[in-house]
C-alpha cells in the first residue's frame, strides 16, 4: 500500500492529513452489488473500502474482513477503475434502471474523495443511462458535485439524504473526527432543496447517555425541518460484532465517566426494551411538535424494478 497520511487532535476535531493513510488502489470486477435486505433499494455501489472519516461507532467495520487487513480506518481501498465497471453493469441486459444506494457501505465523500474525485464519474455514468440513485453521507463534499446531481434529477431522481447524530460540535468532533460537523451536513439540505433535489435525515446513530437527550434530537428536528428534509429516520446504536469492542474502547478514552450508563443499556449488541420505549416516547413528541411525519420518497425507476443480479 502506498502510506499518504497522519491524523493528529486539534481541539475538538482533528486534523486530517494523508501523510500516514495507507491507499491501495485496487480494481473491481462489477459496480454494483445486490442484497436480498432491502433499505429503499436491494443495490449498492461503494468505490471505498474503508473509510477516512473515523467515527468510533462505524458499522462497516465488518466489511474488512475478508481483506488482508484489519485497519478500517486506516486501509483505505479505492475502486480506481469503477466508472468504467458501472459503465459496462449499465448496459447488461438485465439491468432495469434500478435505484442503486450509492454509498450505502463506506462513505463515498470521505476525505480521500477530494483527491480521486470519482463521484463526478459516477454521477456522470449514471446521467448518460437515466438511472436513479441514492446517496448516503456524512459529507458537504457533496457540494462539489451539485450542478451534476441537479442535471440527474431532471431526468431519473436524485435523494441524498445525511447521518446525524450530535449538533454539538464538543461530541460531534470526538465521535466523528473527521466528517463535517452536522449542523453544516443539515443546513446542505438546504442548499439542495434549492435545486429541487429531495433529501432525508438519517438521526443515527444515537448513543445513550451522550447523544439522546432532548436538546439534541430537538435541534436535529428543527434544523432538518427548515432545510427542507422529507424524512427523518431515528436509531438507537446498534452493537453488532466488532464495532461493540472499539466503540467501547473509544468511549473508555473520550468519555470514561459514560462507560458503565452506556453498557447498562446493552444487553447484547441492542438497546434493551425499556430504553427503546423510552426513547421511542421523545420521538414521537418531536414528530408532533414540529409536525414532521415522513413523506414518500420520489425515487421512480424508468422501468420496472428488478429482483435480478447482475450476473
Ligand atoms: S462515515 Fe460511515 S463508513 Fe465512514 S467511518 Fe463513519 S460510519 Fe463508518
Amino acid at each position: 500500500m502506498d502510506t499518504l497520511g497522519k491524523n493528529e487532535a486539534n481541539g475538538d476535531h482533528i486534523d486530517y492529513n494523508l501523510q500516514t493513510m495507507a491507499v491501495k488502489e485496487i480494481k473491481a470486477k462489477t459496480a454494483l452489488h445486490y442484497h436480498s435486505k432491502e433499505f429503499a433499494t436491494n443495490w449498492d455501489l461503494n468505490i471505498y473500502r474503508g473509510c477516512g472519516h473515523r467515527c468510533i461507532y462505524c458499522f462497516a467495520q465488518y466489511s474488512h474482513k475478508y481483506l488482508d487487513t484489519e485497519q478500517f480506518f486506516d486501509d483505505i481501498f479505492v475502486k480506481i477503475n469503477i466508472p468504467d465497471a458501472l459503465n459496462a453493469d449499465f448496459t447488461k441486459r438485465s439491468w432495469k434502471n434500478n435505484l442503486v444506494n450509492v454509498c450505502g457501505v463506506t462513505d463515498g465523500y470521505q476525505p480521500i474523495e477530494e483527491q480521486y474525485a470519482l463521484m463526478p464519474k459516477i454521477i456522470e455514468v449514471f446521467i448518460k443511462y437515466k438511472n436513479p440513485m441514492i446517496i448516503t453521507t456524512k459529507s458537504t463534499l457533496l457540494l462539489r458535485d451539485i450542478d451534476l446531481l441537479e442535471k440527474l434529477n431532471k431526468i431519473a431522481s436524485v435523494n441524498v439524504q445525511v447521518s446525524a447524530s450530535s449538533i454539538d460540535e464538543s461530541i460531534g468532533g470526538k465521535i466523528e473526527p473527521f466528517a463535517p460537523p452536522t449542523v453544516d451536513r443539515l443546513k446542505m439540505l438546504g442548499e439542495l432543496g434549492k435545486r429541487s433535489i429531495s433529501t432525508g435525515v438519517l438521526m443515527m446513530p444515537i448513543i445513550p447517555h451522550l447523544t439522546d437527550n432532548i436538546e439534541n434530537l430537538d435541534a436535529i428536528f428543527r434544523l432538518s425541518k427548515e432545510n427542507g428534509a422529507k424524512y427523518i429516520f431515528p436509531q438507537v446504536l446498534h452493537l453488532r460484532g466488532n464495532t461493540k469492542k472499539v466503540f467501547l474502547n473509544y468511549i473508555h478514552d473520550l468519555f470514561p465517566g459514560l462507560m458503565e450508563k452506556i453498557k447498562s443499556v446493552y444487553n447484547g449488541s441492542y438497546a434493551n426494551k425499556n430504553y427503546l420505549a423510552a426513547f421511542g416516547e421523545k420521538i414521537r413528541l418531536l414528530r408532533t411538535k414540529y409536525n414532521f411525519y415522513n413523506e414518500i420518497r420520489e425515487n421512480k425507476p424508468r422501468r420496472e424494478d428488478s429482483q435480478l443480479k447482475l450476473l
